[in-house]
């Protein structure tokens, strides 16, 4: 295995990306870039983008391409990013937006684009049992009887079920998902750049199916 690697994980929220992207970045020793956890970053600190980012989260909307683009741009530039390779998630998420990254990469090129396949009705169940450490954002499922507080095995952060995690906001995620993130899916392909990797089954054999395929790209 050659360390570092050029990647961007598409797919239905919920289809467990976050979880083999940060497996993913271990693995490939890259930084894992994901714009959903900047924005919550931004809001926690109070920033003008991230109060304003914040409420466009909570209501199950997509932040302006400009501002996205921008903050990946920035992003991209850091001596991780630049020199080592990344895994973006999250971004893009518009055609405009993978516009504008086909020009931030033309000098290095993306490896492979890969869409974790996850069908609506089984992210759905998954979203809704989901919560969230908002510290480092490891993934935990709910019982039903959940510790009071619950603390994060990984860090120590309080484990919480994110705001734009209600019914109302994930349908409006997911309808945003269908009309403008999975034409993403055609305007890859087309270029031979994607590889699509079914999500369902155990998280070891996912991870197994997504290693093989940036290894076959690169
Ligand atoms: P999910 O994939 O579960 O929706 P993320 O953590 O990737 O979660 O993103 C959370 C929210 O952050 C999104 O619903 C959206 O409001 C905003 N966001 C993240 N990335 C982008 C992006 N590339 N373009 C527009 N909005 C974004």
């Amino acid at each position: 295995m050659i360390p570092g690697a050029r990647l961007i994980i598409l797919g239905r929220q919920g289809a467990g990306k976050g979880t083999q992207c940060v497996r993913l970045s271990r693995h490939y020793v890259v930084p894992h870039i994901s714009t959903g956890d900047m924005l919550r970053a931004a809001a926690r600190e109070g920033t003008d983008l991230g109060t304003a980012a914040k409420k466009i989260m909570d209501a199950g909307g997509l932040v302006g391409d400009d501002i996205m683009i921008g903050l990946v741009d920035e992003r991209l530039e850091k001596a991780d990013a630049s020199t080592r390779g990344y895994i973006l998630d999250g971004f893009p998420r518009t055609v405009t937006q993978a516009e504008a990254l086909d020009g931030l990469t033309a000098r290095k090129p993306i490896h492979v684009v890969i869409d974790l396949d996850v069908p609506r009705e089984i992210v759905l169940e998954r979203i809704s049992s989901r919560r969230v450490c908002r510290d480092c954002g490891t993934n935990y499922r709910t019982s039903g009887d959940d510790p009071s507080p619950w603390i994060c095995d990984v860090c120590g952060g309080d484990v919480q079920q994110r705001a734009d995690d209600t019914p109302d906001a994930v349908n409006r995620r997911l309808d945003l998902y269908e009309t403008q993130t999975a034409p993403l899916i055609e305007y890859f392909s087309s270029r031979g750049a994607l590889a699509v990797i079914n999500g369902v089954g155990h998280p070891d054999h996912v991870f197994k199916r997504l290693t093989d395929a940036v290894e076959a790209r690169r």
